[in-house]
């Protein structure tokens, strides 16, 4: 895909280019800082520079095709690449009153079509760049200043597999936290993953001590490999095994994903056997509300729910129940690009 934007660059790359120009590469950071900041270019730019880097890298990449906005405040947009494809970008507002959490998709599709998901039964088309991860985020920006409040973190858990389209998602993430810049921290990043070991090993390898979640779904991997294909190659106890040695490295808790269904996954023997798989594991459940997408799942109702964190509590797991989000903008991944 050809360079078209500043999100395409790196700080280095935009130095190197400044210096190819025959301009100071110290720029650079005014520039970049700008343009992360969704601002225009600095005023006091050297003569003719600012016009040669809109004639240059003119940006672009990304529209916004569609915006929703939910009753609990969760922006939806759906944002058309260069190509004419579309990738779904969320913002939810945060407690605090000036904070918000953006949601990035990391590819056009998803080639691992689980069950219940509306991005998965859409198939894969494409990995996105780095640079359209970054448009997103300046997309999600741009929704949070307007409603006072600034991008707080930022989780790869749209559209895709992030560890499948890795190469581009660390660019991505070292692009967000050059330090020079101040626009996020590997700390105020995290990666969901629906379990992918190799990708896991290789985030570790990257070095980045960015947050780490992982889809679970299932306590066995039976019922796992009628919700999430990939459980066929990736057996639970090796998912945990790597997510652990990652969470060992980074000190930083594992997020572990858990989708209650009705009849499906949300007993209390299912708690009781996810509470048995993390036993002094140090792992933090996260429960979700299914939002129907189709398929042919219901969420489960609120009484199960409790007796599931129950049993969780009981044997001294930490777990919470995340509140649903969006659920009348058509909250679930895929489900707004899906729409005709
Ligand atoms: S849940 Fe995630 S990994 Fe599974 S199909 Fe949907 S986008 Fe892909």
């Amino acid at each position: 895909m050809p360079r078209s934007s500043l999100a395409d660059l790196t700080l280095a790359d935009l130095e190197a280019l400044l210096a190819r120009w025959g301009c100071n590469p110290a720029n650079a950071v005014r520039i970049m800082r700008s343009f992360y900041r969704c601002r225009e270019l600095p005023g006091s730019l050297p003569k003719g520079l600012a016009e040669r880097l809109e004639r240059e890298l003119p940006g672009g990449s990304t529209s916004l095709a569609q915006r929703r906005v939910s009753a609990d405040g969760t922006v939806k947009l759906l944002l058309r690449l260069a190509d004419g494809r579309a990738v779904e970008s969320v913002l939810m507002p945060d407690y605090r009153a000036d904070r918000a959490a953006g949601c990035l998709s990391s590819q056009v599709g998803c080639a691992l079509g689980c069950g219940f998901c509306a991005t998965g039964r859409s198939g894969f088309e494409r990995d996105l760049t780095a640079g359209e991860m970054v448009e997103q985020y300046r997309a999600l920006r741009r929704q949070a200043a307007a409603l006072g409040r600034r991008v707080q973190t930022a989780v790869f858990m749209g559209m895709g597999e992030p560890l499948l389209n890795l190469e581009a998602v660390l660019a991505a993430i070292r692009r967000l936290t050059e330090p020079s810049l101040d626009v996020l921290g590997c700390r105020q990043i995290m990666v969901s993953t629906a379990g992918i070991v190799p990708g896991i090993h290789a985030l570790f390898d990257s070095g980045l001590p960015v947050k780490l979640a992982v889809s679970l779904h299932a306590p066995d991997d039976e019922t796992r490999a009628r919700l999430l294909p990939p459980a066929r190659r990736y057996p639970l106890l090796d998912i945990l095994a790597a997510a652990g040695r990652f969470q060992a490295r980074n000190r930083r808790t594992v997020t572990v994903q858990y989708c209650l269904l009705k009849g499906v996954n949300d007993s209390p023997e299912h708690a009781r056997r996810l509470a048995a798989l993390l036993r002094g594991r140090q792992m933090h459940v996260n429960l979700l509300r299914y939002s129907s997408t189709g398929a042919p799942y219901e969420a489960s109702d609120d009484a199960a729910q409790e007796r599931f964190l129950a049993e969780l509590a009981a044997r001294g797991v930490v777990a919470h129940a995340r509140r649903q989000r969006g659920a009348d903008i058509d909250a679930a991944c895929g489900q707004l690009r899906a729409r005709p």
